[in-house]
């Protein structure tokens, strides 16, 4: 799970204050597109989990949020490697939010081949929200891609990977199948496209070493297992604090 990419300090620090902590810069990121072809990493093609499962097992490489810098780096960086990604677009930012994609951005990714989906409309955290906002959310953000990219659009990752049974209830019924959150782990590739609960996904985050991040590539378990512990304590906290403030508590310590 990446974010924003950049390119330059004056890109780095354009990036909103809450979102740096996952920004990358982009010679790190083709670093990490390198290891995955050295170690004989496949990148899936996401929508390979529109149509069953995956022959094989890999990675399946995501953004969130809908940055500009998807479009500016990240796009050309995998077709020079020939691979394909998932861009979740939080739709009420694209052409109003400073550093977020323009509609023309969003519709290059979705023309390259790039896998384009939703991240809700306003990034409000969906599983806290009451039916009818959660069905404008969701239903909003679903109609409002496809009206604009003029082709199904069938996966999503839940804002700040918070998501229960009704919330993703919601989310099928808007057409969403492919569902993301952001629990750490690994799934079958068997599995990944019949789970019930959403994918699991790893945020990567700048300075990750690289045999870390090779070994989450490769979902080594013990990896794996030290990760989770690590979220599992956050969870707690978010349960014992409710989901808006932990992530101001969060947002102010990353900041
Ligand atoms: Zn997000």
């Amino acid at each position: 799970m990446y974010h924003a990419l950049w390119g330059s300090e004056a890109e780095r620090q354009a990036i909103a204050p809450e979102d740096r902590p996952y920004a990358i810069s982009i010679s790190e990121f083709g670093a990490q597109l390198q290891a995955l072809r050295e170690n004989g990493i496949a990148v899936l093609d996401p929508k390979c989990l529109e149509s069953g499962a995956p022959e094989r097992g890999g990675v399946i490489l995501t953004f969130d949020d809908g940055h500009a810098s998807n479009a500016v780096h990240a796009l050309p960086a995998l077709q020079a490697l020939n691979m394909h990604a998932a861009f979740f677009v939080t739709t009420g930012f694209v052409g109003t939010k400073a550093g977020f994609c323009t509609w023309p951005q969003v519709r290059s990714l979705a023309d390259a081949g790039m896998t384009v989906g939703g991240h809700g409309h306003s990034h409000r955290f969906i599983s806290g929200l009451d039916y009818a906002t959660q069905r404008d959310e969701l239903f909003g953000s679903h109609s409002l891609l496809e009206r604009e990219l003029g082709r199904p659009v069938r996966q999503m990752s839940f804002p700040g990977g918070r998501c229960d049974a009704a919330s993703r209830k919601t989310a099928r019924e808007a057409g969403f199948s492919v569902l993301y959150a952001s629990k750490v782990g690994t799934i079958a590739a068997a599995e990944a496209a019949q789970a019930a609960a959403p994918l699991p996904r790893i945020a990567v985050r700048p300075g990750m070493a690289h045999p870390t991040f090779v070994a989450y590539a490769r979902g080594s378990m013990p990896r794996m297992v030290r990760a989770r512990a690590a979220s599992h304590l956050k969870d707690m906290a978010k349960r014992l604090m409710g989901n808006e403030r932990y992530h101001q508590l969060y947002t102010r310590l990353k900041g």
